[in-house]
């Protein structure tokens, strides 16, 4: 099923699957419990969350459908997420959940952050996750990064928001840090959802830099 799992860069993990929806899968639990606007830090049943979904996802709201494993191609999680996984208090775990546990046992305790993709996912997707894996891992590409966003004016900032509140994915706790993701790596998407992408082209230009200076392969 995982077609591959490698140290990407320092302690940033990629795990790559076949399918999009073997990758959504295997990460929704995980995700949610570390980014949901609802499940936060909080332990829940797949059936509890697909329920809040469907109500709440654009998708989910326009089609009555459990859409999640066609809405989201790419997964990024620092690795104390899973400890409360191994600790069994999602039991029980599905097939797909306890192998990525598994991959990862070995190095329980330890900080690192884990992104996955698909086979088909784009390079934009894979840009946007290790940048997140920056963020988390590395403070000073952190630092940067905030002081190019407080220069973002204050109007794209607000449309910005108000497009991650109706995902139905982010939590205000990791607002900046998909902020900063979307501007370097989706201004179509933005565009699409409403945000006003001309007076970011510059501040895309500058993250896009930022990136370039801290990853090297
Ligand atoms: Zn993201």
């Amino acid at each position: 099923m995982i077609v591959k799992c490698r140290e990407l860069a320092k302690n940033i993990y990629l795990v790559k699957f076949q399918s999009k929806k073997q990758l959504a899968k295997t990460f929704l639990r995980f995700q949610e419990h570390f980014e949901s606007p609802k499940f936060r830090k909080k332990v829940f049943k797949l059936s509890e969350f697909k329920e809040w979904y469907v109500k709440n996802s654009p998708a989910g709201i326009r089609t009555g459908k459990f859409t999640y494993y066609k809405d989201w191609g790419g997964f990024n999680i620092p690795s104390k997420v899973l400890e409360p996984f191994y600790r069994g208090k999602f039991n029980p775990l599905t097939r797909e959940e306890k192998i990525l546990l598994g991959l990862f046992k070995s190095f329980r305790r330890k900080n690192f952050y884990i992104i996955a993709i698909h086979d088909k996912s784009g390079k934009h997707t894979l840009q946007h996750e290790i940048a997140h894996g920056l963020f988390y891992t590395n403070p000073r590409y952190k630092k940067a990064v905030i002081g190019i966003l407080k220069k973002c004016d204050k109007n794209s900032r607000e449309e910005i928001n108000k497009f991650l509140l109706n995902r139905g994915g982010y939590h205000p706790d990791v607002w900046m840090d998909e902020t900063h993701t979307h501007i370097m790596t989706d201004m179509s998407y933005l565009k699409r959802h409403g945000v006003n992408t001309k007076k970011l082209s510059g501040i895309n230009k500058e993250l896009n830099n930022v990136f370039k200076r801290y990853f090297k392969r």
